[in-house]
């Protein structure tokens, strides 16, 4: 349980001990501290999301490497030679245990790569 969590549960049992037992200032408490846990909780999810997706982002190729092979392939499409949409893909998928070296990789215009992904 969190802290938004455990504030809401102490909001609730305030509000409900207040009404069953005609305390006003109790309830009004309570109604506060519920109101400010589920805006915290609000406010705290975005936070927790975003770390999920970074967790599940894929890596990077490294800096170096995009240098070398955008030089190597002089800045075009190796299928189709267009310098538009380029990407970097990769001739061995990484899920095929293809890695992010220079050799495994080479630039395609946004057209080709999809033509690419669509055959595999
Ligand atoms: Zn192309």
């Amino acid at each position: 349980m969190n802290r938004a969590e455990r504030l809401m549960l102490i909001g609730a049992l305030a509000m409900i001990a207040g009404g069953y037992y005609k305390i006003n200032e109790l309830a009004a408490i309570g109604v506060i501290l519920f109101l400010l846990s589920i805006i915290w909780h609000l406010l705290s999810r975005p936070k927790k999301h975003l770390v999920a997706t970074t967790k599940r982002k894929r890596r990077r190729i490294p800096k170096h490497v995009q240098h070398e092979v955008w030089q190597r392939d002089q800045a075009c499409c190796v299928e189709c030679g267009s310098k538009e949409n380029l990407e970097f893909d990769h001739i061995i998928p990484l899920s095929k245990g293809g890695s992010d070296t220079v050799r495994n990789l080479q630039l395609l215009c946004e057209k080709c790569n999809r033509k690419k992904h669509a055959k595999i």
